[in-house]
């Protein structure tokens, strides 16, 4: 019977002050813990340094294998804690005493985890298990381990799901009955319930690979029909939010099965701190319906908060997580409503440790008319014991989450809890740390706030921020870009031409045989025209307001963001990109236009250096003349983008010319630059190979030449621009971008699941065929067989095809010359090292399995040539400085890429690992316009760095004029006033 809202809420106070009369008495056991790391907790809740030293160290404590490691690390996270707190004294001596109390420490983390994870092995489980139906309460297992990276751990995975619901099945057999948790009102409920996370069923959870979904729904089948069997239940657990829509949809798609219509019992959890998620409620309860299949839904309030408000600020996309506690408890209790009114098909259950929002879900179930074990409560183990006790003494039914592995590889998922714990906001810390009074942690949650608008593009003339990349995990997007690249394959083949000696024909090297377009070559005396036509048309583009040529460049961002899914599907064709590596190029390219154009507001006013009342000293910067800008193929639209938006929008008549190999998207640049009012005098569209660019460069009426490409050319370009030939009254200048062999350490002590995953996208991402690319993996001794054993699975996993076919994560080459030189390699490489993985590939096509070489020489040709491929060298070092000196052993300085958790390791590759972008614990490929500026050392290049403050500089000269404006003692009153 409905209950008017301020009854209601008298109600789930009232019950809410009873629930907490009973939980306040005693402490949960982590906030009892008297050894060193309970002591530490303890602290950790008054000091953020202690807490952040303390969870990477307990992060970090399962890769160290000696007592000697184990004391340095202790070493290097504490001496940085602020020591303010007197409690630190025990601290102090654990610190001098390093290494002595190594192996104290190792068992306080274990003796710690045993709080929160129950050992899979030997009797543990069981007695555990017996244990809690003892109180009684219910059990899911949710099994911990290392993240998934391969088909075979996948398998294994699978296995030991089945494996563990198995001997579960059997133990559960010989329990005695206990009604307040077997019994529901549609018969009993399933004793082993298993949790299970999709991600940990396939090599890479990628919703844009349509294989993720084939292989996960299979192995989801083979857990489903066992549980089925068994009488056991399977939840499947949320993970991130990129992962959400597609775990739904392998839920409800098996499910819809005929052989899983009835059976097994399944469950699947939603989170509400997620602003979307009353639609998954709502589709679901629809769903269900529709199908006449019940199901479980466990409500939590969400784990990855911070990671997700996290990734979304780097991809620019709209924070899906509501912002505010409140909101999300808020968002709990109208899902609660929204499940319990749902109970013709749903089992709710509620998982939380907060008060306030379970004793809500009863009232609101009494309310509704669900029987008092229609529904139940979760919990996790090792946390708020005395919640669970209550909750259990007013006669619900509780669950309890019960992760089961080994104790150190099941560290994240302690690091979670244990963040969570001390969380400011945890309910928890609140009621037995903080001691919140009960009125504040039993008030009902403020509603959610209107949800500030996308962090999106920026309109013509706002402050620049960075293109989203599309979001590919949405179906409705993966929908949209597949129709465009069907439009875009059916516009190419029906333009078919036949090719001439001045055409250049582009090919898609998936499939050479299809040509995609053709373009005009250019002549060398159309090149010779085309500079005359720019040396007249420089005085007046130079005259052009810096504003009106900005907004030109602001209008060519805008075309694109509206053509960005065409762009990226003929980008893919031309060049042989990946959805995700095509779509990026083109947000790299709208970056520079906007860049660039804010960039030049801000250098277009003049500066008075000094302030002086009888003197005007300005400083301000001219365009240069005539800029060639010479590109590679290889980021077709952003670094063509780049150079040409840099010296258009600083005033120079540019010559573009594109790589030979991606002459169409050459063109479609030009035609948005034309069509956002840029004049045809300002910039000329060059089409072909060397001799252009060699035309150009040696021209004496070129004044700048913006260069990305190889270091042979590159340094054949630096020659002949710096021979002065006649009738050139000037010194050219030239930015020149060049290669990289570009190398990442691992660390004894690195996060293994995450430098696995970051080494693969470095290094085979686009073929290898990226400057930034990984092509030599440096590894530890203490890592070296462990890692290298997983990346060669892990590769081994990935597909390779047309990259059309978004099954594929490696594409082709980008032609025949570029494939044999490769394959060469590839060659030279077998007898300089030895090979561990040599993929097949196929044979139409110019494509090139990734290879692996293993016990590399580092002055081997393989460790010190640029590849430019899908081939990576690993050496082996004894120690971290052997590595960063490996790593610095070579010509080029482009980017390079340390996994470590020692905070002295990361110090020392900041200041000794000397290459132009250095990156930390993730991938060394992608950099970001503003964020990342982009640009190597050595023969990588020279000059400032590309989508970075210093970068327009290059394409404009520097004058100062001084006036003196004092006229026989009269100083001008305009100036007097300033
Ligand atoms: P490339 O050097 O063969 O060609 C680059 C451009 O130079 C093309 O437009 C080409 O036609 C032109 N060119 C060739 N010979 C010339 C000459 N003698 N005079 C003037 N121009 C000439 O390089 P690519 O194969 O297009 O690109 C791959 C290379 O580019 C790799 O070495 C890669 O590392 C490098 N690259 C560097 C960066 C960076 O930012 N440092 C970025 C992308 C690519």
């Amino acid at each position: 019977m409905a209950l008017a809202p301020d009854k209601f809420e008298r109600e789930v106070q009232r019950l809410g002050r009873a629930l907490y009369q009973r939980a306040a008495q005693h402490k949960p056991s982590l906030f009892e813990a008297q050894d060193l790391l309970g002591r530490m907790i303890d602290w950790s809740l008054d000091d953020e340094s202690l807490r952040v030293a303390l969870f990477r160290f307990v992060d970090v404590l399962p890769s160290l294998e000696s007592s000697s490691e184990i004391g340095r690390h202790l070493e290097e996270y504490f001496s940085r804690v602020d020591h303010a707190l007197s409690g630190l004294a025990i601290l102090a001596q654990a610190l001098h005493a390093g290494r002595l109390v190594a192996p104290m420490v190792r068992r306080n983390v274990i003796k710690l985890s045993r709080r929160f994870i129950a050992e899979e092995s030997g009797n543990h489980l069981s007695s555990v298990l017996s244990a809690l139906r003892k109180e009684p309460a219910a059990f899911t297992i949710d099994v911990v381990g290392e993240a998934t990276v391969s088909d075979g751990e996948a398998a294994a995975m699978q296995q030991r799901y089945l494996d563990l619901m198995r001997r579960l099945a059997a133990a559960s057999a010989k329990w005695p009955d206990c009604a307040q948790i077997d019994d529901s009102p549609n018969g009993k409920i399933p004793r082993v319930n298993l949790s299970v996370k999709l991600s940990s069923l396939c090599a890479r959870f990628d919703p844009l690979d349509p294989n993720t979904e084939v292989i996960v729904r299979e192995r989801l089948r083979a857990l489903f029909r066992q549980a089925a069997q068994l009488g056991a239940a399977v939840t499947v657990d949320m993970e991130q939010n990129s992962f959400r829509e597609l775990t739904l949809e392998i839920f409800r798609g098996v499910l819809e099965e005929d052989e899983f219509r009835q059976q097994p019992y399944a469950v699947i959890a939603l989170q509400a701190y997620l602003i979307d998620a009353a639609q998954d409620v709502s589709g679901l309860i629809r769903w269900a319906r529709q199908h006449r299949r019940r199901v479980g839904v466990r409500l939590v309030k969400g784990a990855y908060w911070d990671s997700e408000i996290a990734w979304a600020k780097q991809k620019s996309w709209p924070i899906p997580v509501f912002l505010d506690k409140a909101a999300t408890d808020a968002n709990y209790e109208q899902l609660s409503r929204m499940l319990l009114e749902g109970h013709d098909v749903i089992d709710a259950a509620f998982g939380s440790h907060n008060l306030r929002s379970l004793a809500h879900a009863i009232v609101a179930a009494k309310e509704i008319g669900v029987p008092g074990n229609g529904y139940e409560m979760q919990m996790l183990y090792g946390m708020a014991e005395p919640v669970r006790q209550a909750i259990i003494q007013n006669g619900q039914r509780v669950r309890v989450y019960l992760p089961a592995g080994e104790l150190l590889p099941g560290i994240s998922y302690l690091i979670r809890r244990l963040m969570e714990n001390t969380s400011n906001t945890s309910f928890l810390r609140q009621t037995y740390a903080d001691k919140k009074d009960v009125d504040t942690l039993i008030k009902a949650p403020a509603l959610a706030k209107p949800f500030p608008a996308a962090t999106g593009a920026p309109g013509v003339g706002r402050k620049f921020s960075n293109q989203a990349p599309t979001d590919f995990s949405r179906a409705e997007t993966r929908q949209k870009f597949s129709a465009t690249l069907r439009e875009v394959r059916g516009e190419f083949t029906s333009s078919r031409k036949r090719s001439s000696e001045s055409s250049i024909e582009s090919a898609n090297p998936a499939n050479p045989g299809e040509i995609i377009g053709q373009v005009r070559a250019t002549t060398a005396s159309e090149a010779e025209r085309a500079i005359t036509k720019a040396g007249h048309f420089f005085p007046e583009w130079r005259a052009i307001p810096a504003r009106e040529r900005a907004d030109m460049l602001f209008k060519a961002a805008e075309i694109m963001r509206e053509r960005r899914w065409e762009l990226a599907a003929k980008e893919l064709f031309e060049v042989g990109k990946g959805w995700r590596e095509a779509d990026g190029d083109v947000c790299e390219a709208i970056d520079y236009l906007d860049y660039y154009a804010d960039e030049m507001l801000r250098l277009a006013e003049p500066r008075e250096t000094q302030q002086l009342p009888s003197e005007t000293n300005t400083h301000f910067y001219e365009p240069r003349g005539i800029a060639a800008v010479i590109a590679p193929w290889n980021f077709p639209l952003a670094i063509l983008a780049g150079m040409t938006a840099a010296a258009l929008v600083a005033g120079n008549c540019v010559l573009m010319k594109p790589a030979e190999q991606s002459p169409l998207m050459g063109a479609c640049l030009h035609e948005i630059l034309r069509q956002a009012g840029v004049p045809d005098g300002a910039c000329q569209l060059l089409q072909g190979g060397g001799e252009i660019g060699a035309q150009l460069v040696r021209a004496p009426q070129v004044h700048l030449i913006a260069f990305t490409g190889s270091r042979e050319v590159g340094l054949e370009i630096l020659r002949e621009a710096y021979t002065t030939r006649p009738g050139q009254n000037h010194v050219k200048r030239v930015v020149c971008e060049m290669g990289g062999k570009n190398a990442v350490i691992v660390d004894s002590d690195a996060d293994l699941d995450e430098a696995v995953v970051h080494v693969i996208d470095s290094a085979f991402g686009y073929q290898g065929q990226k400057c930034s690319a990984a092509s030599r993996l440096i590894l530890l001794d203490a890592v070296h067989d462990r890692l290298l054993a997983r990346l060669v699975d892990a590769v081994q996993s990935l597909k390779i095809g047309p990259p059309e076919d978004s099954r594929n994560a490696i594409g082709p080459v980008i032609d025949a010359a570029a494939q044999r030189r490769i394959v060469d390699y590839i060659r030279i490489g077998k007898k300089e090292a030895k090979c561990v993985v040599e993929m097949a590939a196929p044979k139409d096509g110019y494509f090139v399995g990734p290879a692996i070489f293993r016990d590399v020489d580092p002055r081997s040709r393989i460790a010190q040539e640029e590849i430019f491929g899908p081939v990576l060298s690993v050496i082996r070092a004894e120690d971290f400085d052997q590595a960063l000196q490996i790593a610095n052993d070579s010509q080029f300085a482009l980017t390079g890429g340390i996994f470590s958790r020692s905070p002295a390791h990361i110090e020392k590759a900041r200041k000794e690992f000397r290459v132009g972008n250095l990156y930390i614990n993730r991938g060394i490929t992608g950099a970001i316009v503003e964020r990342q500026p982009f640009g190597g050392l050595k023969l990588s290049g020279f000059g400032a760095k590309a989508g970075g403050p210093d970068y327009l500089l290059q394409f404009l000269e520097p004058r100062t004029i001084s006036e003196n404006t004092l006229r026989h003692g009269f100083v001008p009153p305009e100036r007097n006033k300033k």
